[in-house]
């Protein structure tokens, strides 16, 4: 990920978006890079090392029910 960009969402965000914490911020990407996802501001947040954590275990569970929804329509 380029610095610029790095910064500019850190300029954008400075608190966690989930818990508004200001402690351990890390930038995640909304949408996983593993899955697609590029560096783009609109697909980077800023969150705590706390709530990155907890979406890292849950957001292949998210994106796979994401996925049936879509299909039954
Ligand atoms: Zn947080």
């Amino acid at each position: 990920m380029k610095i610029d960009v790095r910064r500019r969402v850190f300029t954008l965000n400075s608190k966690c978006l989930k818990c508004g914490s200001t402690n351990n911020l890390q930038i995640d990407h909304v949408y996983p890079k593993s899955k697609g996802g590029s560096d783009i501001l609109g697909n980077l947040q800023v969150l705590c090392s706390k709530c990155n954590i907890k979406k890292g275990k849950s957001s292949n569970q998210i994106f796979l029910n994401l996925r049936r929804e879509n299909h039954g329509r």
